[in-house]
């Protein structure tokens, strides 16, 4: 063999992406490792996902791929880090990882604007029955202007309970506070006093959120304290009036007793960005009701924030992959 085209080894490092993501973590990657990138339209399968880890020294993944035990080892003992494609990472078993010395990092910060935009999105579609009106415009059922019909609730002066006053909890209060006047509740496993100093907001209990406010948007991480959180008692404490928000994760809200609460008209409406299981099925009760908003978990989905949340990505397996500290590490104490 001719010595000057034969093709010398790549000793880079392997490095999996579960999914096609922004170009621009990819072009970092591709720099420094060796990369393969999952093209399907759909998530990898169970077994397609373990296949490719397999001598991974680093993986970017999203949170419909469980990384758990079984994965980090069909990967290898030279796997060092993981990063998901998000801030929430209750798809990862951490303290798998940790035992393995595997680091995991997140994408924080990058989208918190763009969920808070859209938890504010769904609020008001769903205080002033939007897509309900869409729909009346679209299907030619608009007659005439209705003194009585599609009657909504208002929002200046009213109270915002935010479950969860963590970043996302946080910018969503600060937009309903500034531009509706509204009343900060919260809840939080500590007290925020950046919350209290400048949105005049108070930390309460659950049950005393639920009942005093108008609105109730989550934020919490998806944990074994936070699943089911929002359940049929919690729905009945809530206003005949309020409106519920949800863009943290389907699982903390059970959704036959929200449902059943909809349906009842035991609460006014409800904006899902999440759902348990994604995607709902369309006979799903939830999905027919025409007090209920779902949108397809598109919560970060922002042209700069999934441009940022993927150079954050390369940048944490970059960093891994070298065994220094990620520059955004999810921590055991944090779970979810
Ligand atoms: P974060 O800054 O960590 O905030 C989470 C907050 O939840 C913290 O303030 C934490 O309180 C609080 N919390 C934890 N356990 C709680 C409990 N048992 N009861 C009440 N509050 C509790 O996280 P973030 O960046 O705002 O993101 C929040 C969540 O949003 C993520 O975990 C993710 O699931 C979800 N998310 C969804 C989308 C989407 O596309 N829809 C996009 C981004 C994020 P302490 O500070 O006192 O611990």
């Amino acid at each position: 063999m001719n010595p000057d085209t034969a093709a010398s080894p790549d000793h880079r490092p392997r490095v999996l992406v579960t999914r096609r993501i922004h170009e621009a973590g990819l072009q970092q990657l591709g720099e420094h490792t060796r990369l393969e990138v999952w093209d399907g339209a759909m998530p990898p399968s169970r077994e397609e996902l373990l296949r490719r880890a397999e001598g991974c020294e680093g993986l970017v993944t999203l949170l419909s791929d469980r990384v758990d035990g079984e994965l980090l080892d069909r990967a290898g003992p030279q796997l060092k880090v993981v990063c998901n494609y998000a801030v929430g990472f209750n798809n990862i078993d951490v303290q798998a990882a940790a035992q393995r010395d595997v680091a995991v990092g997140n994408t924080p910060d990058v989208l918190t604007d763009a969920t808070a935009d859209l938890a504010v999105a769904l609020l008001l579609a769903a205080a002033r029955r939007l897509p309900e009106a869409i729909d009346q415009v679209r299907q030619g059922r608009w007659k005439t202007w209705e003194p009585l019909g599609l009657l909504g609730v208002d929002l200046v002066g009213k109270t915002l309970g935010i479950v969860g006053m963590g970043r996302i909890g946080l910018a969503t209060a600060q937009r309903l506070h500034a531009g509706w006047g509204m009343r900060v509740l919260y809840t939080a496993r500590d007290p925020k006093p950046d919350a209290d100093s400048r949105l005049d907001a108070r930390h309460v209990d659950l049950p005393t959120l639920l009942a005093s406010s108008d609105f109730v948007s989550i934020h919490c991480p998806l944990t074994e304290q936070t699943a089911g959180l929002i359940d049929a008692e919690a729905l009945a404490r809530m206003p005949q009036h309020a409106v519920l928000v949800n863009t943290a994760r389907g699982e903390v809200v059970d959704q036959d007793a929200l449902a059943a609460a909809l349906e009842k008209r035991q609460i006014f409406a409800a904006g899902l960005d999440v759902t348990t299981p994604e995607p709902l099925p369309p006979e799903h009760p939830l999905v027919g009701l025409d007090n209920c908003v779902i949108a397809p978990h598109i919560g970060s989905a922002s042209q700069d924030s999934r441009r940022r949340m993927s150079e954050i990505a390369a940048q944490n397996v970059l960093a891994g992959l070298r065994g220094e500290p990620l520059p955004h590490p999810v921590s055991t104490g944090e779970a979810g």
